[in-house]
């Protein structure tokens, strides 16, 4: 579906046959098609505009060496720059605190909140032999706390019995407190959504923050998400404070774009991957993976 961006480096550097220190001009030629492949892939474009500038400061004036060919030396300064800005692999969740640790999953509906919850919880369970409490503080949608509870009991793990009429703050304190009495390890907090960003939303998250003290706020976000997924970085990140980034639907067909735009604006690092509706489909995030996927 997408031309290798090889390929297509490749094909511009055929025509230069000589060597030596690569030229403003041979790294600009290369650079539009660096562009276009993180365009395709659904960068954001103030994250590309910066990208690009950082691989030109590095690519012009180097010298080529014999073993590789021009096109070569731009796509591995092009990877390199790449991996930094996705950064390095990591622990995916830090559970080094007092126990319970809470865990706060946030961002818009539909990112797949919920189900990367009841995923986190059942590798916690099962992986880390953690005791898992999760509760879910979406009060709006009269269906979700209810979600999380089928989940909980499809895959076993404990729910925060639902008590009507409580805000998600009451919620959230609830929820620490039987962390606490019940010798729980991580209590996770599955909070609302809208379907957009908005001032409502975000004093909500606050509020919970501020009563739960969460040890990781996740912003579990769509790869499809593209150019706005800078937005939705920043808001969450200014607003709420994320530790990480969970990014869900890496199975479909996006070029995961959106993995570098929030990693680059909020230099947060990029947790897990979602890869399917299964409770198993989460996946530990490689940074060289997601670069070969976003340049093609
Ligand atoms: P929430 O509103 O953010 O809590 O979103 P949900 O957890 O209810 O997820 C919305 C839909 O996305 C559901 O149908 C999920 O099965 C689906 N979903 C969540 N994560 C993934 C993923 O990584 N891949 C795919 N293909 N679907 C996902």
């Amino acid at each position: 579906m997408f031309d290798n961006l090889s390929d297509r480096l490749g094909d511009i550097f055929d025509k230069l046959t000589r060597r030596g220190a690569l030229s403003e001009k041979d790294v600009g030629e290369a650079l539009r098609e660096v562009r276009r492949a993180l365009i395709e892939a659904d960068v954001a474009l103030e994250v590309v505009r910066s990208f690009t500038d950082k691989v030109r400061e590095r690519a012009v004036g180097a010298e080529v060496v014999k073993s590789v060919t021009p096109g070569q030396m731009v796509i591995k300064i092009v990877h390199d720059v790449m991996i930094e800005t996705l950064g390095a692999e990591g622990k995916p969740i830090d559970l080094n605190a007092p126990s319970p640790v809470p865990i706060m999953m946030v961002g818009l509906q539909g990112s797949g909140k919920t189900t990367t919850t009841s995923k986190i919880a059942l590798r916690l369970t099962r992986r880390e032999k953690r005791k898992v409490l999760m509760a879910s503080l979406d009060t709006r949608r009269p269906a979700a706390q209810e979600q999380l509870k089928v989940l909980g009991e499809q895959y076993g793990i404990d729910t925060l019995p639902i008590v009507a009429g409580e805000t998600p703050p009451q919620i959230a304190k609830r929820a620490m407190t039987a962390g606490r009495l019940s010798g729980y390890d991580v209590v996770i907090l599955d909070t609302a959504g809208r379907t957009h960003i908005d001032e409502p939303l975000m004093m909500e998250m606050a509020e919970i923050r501020d009563v739960a003290q969460p040890h990781e706020t996740l912003l579990v976000a769509d790869a499809l998400t593209g150019q706005d997924a800078v937005n939705l970085a920043k808001s969450f990140d200014e607003r709420v404070g994320i530790t990480g980034i969970c990014l869900t639907r890496m199975d479909g067909d996006g070029r995961g774009g959106a993995a570098l735009s929030m990693r680059a604006v909020t230099g947060k690092p990029i947790k897990l991957i979602g890869t399917g509706e299964k409770a198993d489909a989460l996946e530990e995030f490689h940074p060289s993976r997601i670069a070969d996927r976003i340049l093609g």
